[in-house]
């Protein structure tokens, strides 16, 4: 097996210009999180607030936080103090809150909506046609600031599957950044996983959130 630091080379060596990559690290143990920033990782993801707890008091801000896990309500506070961006915000509800923690907190946190781009019942996300309304709706909070889209996609075996999801995400993308929408900023696009980064990154993802290419397979996968 690749060891973590050649797999994290090689993923950043292949990785466009332009295109950053998330190292999610869920179920990862101290040492794997530290090898692969050693190696060059600068943005770390992380699905669940205790996990993230641990691993940010090991390595504190010398790299940037993504949160990209179902964020509760309850966990908001603990999330704005530790994150530099949350890419899964998909309810007015959810945007409340983190816009009254950041007030609170003094920042100004960066948000990504995040799109149920499969439709699938079970997933997280807004439908398609409701990120227009969700975005304007948040653009009004003056602690949170919109920068883009978010999709995990269905998952299929072959990622070609993948590309009319991350296509239509990417319409979506452009068409809000077309509405000039005061206060919101439509920069980053997160699109892609291991199997499918460079189908979404042919469809302008700019980031990809990879975990088992650059860690291994997770023993029991929790995602
Ligand atoms: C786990 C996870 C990833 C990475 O998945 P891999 O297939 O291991 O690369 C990406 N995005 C989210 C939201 C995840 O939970």
């Amino acid at each position: 097996m690749n060891s973590i630091r050649e797999n994290v080379k090689k993923l950043l060596s292949e990785i466009p210009a332009g295109v950053s990559v998330v190292a999610a690290a869920k179920t990862r143990t101290d040492d794997e999180i530290n090898q692969s920033i050693d190696a060059g990782i600068k943005i770390i993801g992380e699905n669940y607030i205790q996990e993230a707890e641990r691993v940010f008091e090991l390595v504190g801000k010398k790299v940037e936080w993504h949160f990209i896990g179902h964020l509760q309500k309850n966990k908001v506070k603990k999330a704005v103090r530790i994150f530099d961006m949350i890419e899964t915000v998909d309810s007015f509800e959810l945007a409340y809150e983190i816009d009254k923690r950041s007030r609170t907190e003094g920042k100004i946190m960066s948000v990504l909506v995040e799109i149920n781009s499969g439709r699938e019942p079970q997933k997280a996300g807004v439908f398609p046609e409701q990120a227009e309304n969700l975005i304007r709706e948040i653009s009004k909070f003056e602690n949170i600031r919109v920068r883009g889209l978010m999709t995990m996609g269905p998952r299929f075996g072959n990622p070609e599957k993948a590309r009319p999801f991350f296509k239509q995400t990417k319409e979506i993308f452009d068409r809000i950044q077309g509405l000039d929408i005061s206060n919101v900023e439509m920069k980053f696009l997160s699109m892609g996983m291991t199997n499918s980064y460079r189908v979404a990154i042919e469809e302008g993802a700019n980031i990809v959130r990879i975990g088992t290419l650059i860690f291994g397979e997770r023993d029991y996968d929790k995602a």
